[in-house]
């Protein structure tokens, strides 16, 4: 069983190689985001561990640029204890599971040996809310299976929107993480871009599910 591991921190990259091999897989070590990526997708694994803060590309993107591309090998993302990242955002990303450090070698090399089990079928990763449906790594939107465009900061208010599908999301927060902490524009852009989204995925099918909550934010429900 042949594991790509990639991660920044040497000591612990060893370790887990080391721990891995005692329970008989062959591991492989890259140690950036990048050249990991490479590793993927010109290596043959049974299975990759993928630390999510790393230089060069984050477990994150690695996830979902190796998905996009149909590559399906079995990803586990090993998360920060504190709580900093998002697990459910990994498995969105197209993983099939996550540990938190500091985790058991043996552990980690049981989750392994179950997804390399499971296989290499296809696994696309979909955010739905009724007809509309958001492919994440792709990133295509459609509503009933018609394909609709969105701007890059469309796409990612979209995206936090489906995700939390039924539930007001905070302006406050729309705005920190579609435009970042550093944006000094007010949050009156988030009510424009909330008008461009509706202009888009709600207006030309006759429907109104992103939703103003008053006083909160917006909320984006099914139309099923
Ligand atoms: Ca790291």
């Amino acid at each position: 069983m042949r594991v790509l591991l990639v991660e920044d921190e040497e000591r612990l990259a060893r370790l887990v190689a080391e721990g891995l091999e005692e329970h008989g897989f062959s591991v492989d070590i890259e140690n950036d985001g990048l050249l990991g990526l490479d590793r993927a997708r010109h290596g043959s694994f049974d299975a990759i561990v993928l630390d999510i803060l790393l230089p060069g590309r984050n477990g994150y993107r690695i996830c979902a640029e190796l998905r996009a591309d149909e590559n399906w090998t079995p990803i586990m993302m090993l998360t920060a204890k504190d709580g900093e990242f998002d697990e459910a955002e990994a498995l969105d990303t197209g993983a099939d599971d996550y540990l938190r450090k500091p985790f058991s070698l043996h552990v980690l090399a049981a989750r392994l040996r179950a997804l390399i089990r499971r296989g290499q079928s296809p696994r696309p990763v979909t955010l739905e809310a009724g007809s509309l449906v958001m492919d994440p790594n792709r990133r295509t939107v459609t509503r009933s299976g018609t394909s609709i465009e969105l701007t890059r900061r469309e796409f990612d208010l979209l995206q936090i929107l489906m995700r939390n599908a039924g539930e007001p999301v905070p302006k406050d927060e729309l705005l920190s993480r579609v435009w970042g902490s550093e944006f000094d524009g007010g949050a009156n852009v988030v009510e424009v871009y909330v008008r461009y989204l509706r202009q888009k995925v709600d207006e030309p099918f006759g429907l109104a599910t992103l939703e103003t909550v008053r006083n909160v934010g917006y909320q984006l429900v099914s139309d099923e």
